[in-house]
């Protein structure tokens, strides 16, 4: 199998090892010490501030996005929310099941955020804002800078989904202001599918302890109490837990965060080089390094898929909804080399031989 997908990825031969084990027991100061580095090491790569938390949630990326909008949020705030797809549209079922009064910006599809859009926004009394930074349906990495500016000028809790940005795309937490920052196993981390990662800057910290949200699964307060210790209130995803500290560990070894944004970042280079004169358009108007979202112009995006994946085992990633038929997309997340891409592109070369493409 060769997985271009945006999640699950592949995973490297260390992280597949430790699937392969016996899941330990964990409450144990072995398993607390696992824990805590990875606390440790994920707050190091976010550039969170200063007495910043992170929460590890068994759930997949939109459990997150939940108990993060229900802790920090209240009925008593003003959000804004970028919607430019898939997971835009996510915030936003989350702001109205929560009873968040929000106001959404709408991006057509694979446009990049310009300051024009914010100006109407500002001084507004606007209390919060949430974006996904990379909106990973279209590929569109949202212009943090400007979203950071705008939130500090107006006094703005900024949260961020960077689910499929956190390794991929620059993210500094304490130059741009982001009070929370959320991500998954399953994406640039490159482990199985089953946790998600919440980090709390001081002022989401303060928004958790104010709340008075009820939830028992989802409950940050707990969550942030056991994690002191390095434990989780309920069982956690033992094994996956520990594939993540391997994974961080190695990322740590290997120049960190940023060395890690440039190989994703040269993967991504190394695949559009090529792929100039394949029919294929472009989609993202501000592309992330985590995926290359195609406009096929002259085949069915979902049939390509379908065929690379039943007659190449070569799995690219379909889209959902009214995108399915015209985008597919090529992550460049994951255990992949530059030789996997070429492999991809004899594939394409071989699809317009038999005038598929
Ligand atoms: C993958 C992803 C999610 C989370 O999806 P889950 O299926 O719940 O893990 C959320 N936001 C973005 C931007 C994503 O890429």
């Amino acid at each position: 199998m060769l997985n271009f997908t945006v999640g699950p990825v592949m995973s490297s031969e260390e992280v597949r090892a430790i699937g392969a084990e016996q899941v330990p027991y964990f409450r144990t100061p072995e398993f607390s010490a696992v824990m805590l580095e990875n606390e440790k090491l994920v707050l190091k790569f976010a550039k969170a501030p200063e007495g910043s938390r992170v929460v590890f949630l068994t759930g997949s990326g939109t459990a997150s996005m939940e108990a993060s909008v229900m802790h920090t949020l209240t009925p008593a705030d003003k959000a804004l929310v970028i919607n430019g797809g898939s997971f835009g549209q996510r915030f936003v079922q989350l702001l109205e099941l929560h009873e968040i009064p929000h106001t959404e910006i709408r991006m057509r599809k694979g446009s990049a955020l310009k300051a024009e859009m914010l100006a109407p926004y500002e001084g507004q009394g606007y209390t919060a804002f949430l974006v996904n930074i990379d909106e990973t349906s279209t590929g569109v990495l949202y212009d943090i800078d400007l979203i950071g500016d705008f939130c500090r000028r107006n006094d703005i809790f900024l949260i961020v989904d960077a689910i499929s940005a956190f390794f991929t795309d620059p993210l500094d937490m304490t130059a741009k202001g982001i009070d929370l920052m959320i991500t998954g196993s399953q994406k640039a981390l490159a482990c199985p599918p089953g946790v998600s990662l919440i980090v709390l800057a001081p002022r989401a910290l303060e928004r958790v302890a104010a709340g008075k949200t009820k939830s028992m699964y989802l409950d940050l307060k707990d969550a942030l109490k056991n994690g002191e210790r390095g434990q989780t209130p309920f069982t956690p995803a033992v094994g996956t837990l520990r594939q993540i500290n391997a994974r961080l560990r190695q990322i740590d070894r290997n120049g960190g965060v940023d060395a890690e944004i440039a190989r994703i970042g040269a993967l991504a280079a190394y695949f559009r080089a090529q792929i100039a004169d394949l029919p294929f358009e472009l989609v993202s108007e501000s592309p992330t390094n985590a995926v290359t979202p195609l406009h096929p112009t002259t085949a069915n995006a979902y049939e390509i898929f379908t065929i690379l994946k039943d007659e190449y085992g070569i799995w690219v990633c379909p889209n959902g909804g009214d995108m399915k038929d015209t985008i597919f997309r090529v992550g460049h997340i994951g255990d992949l080399h530059n030789e996997d891409y070429d492999t991809l592109i004899a594939a394409f070369r071989d699809l317009q031989r038999r005038g598929i493409l």
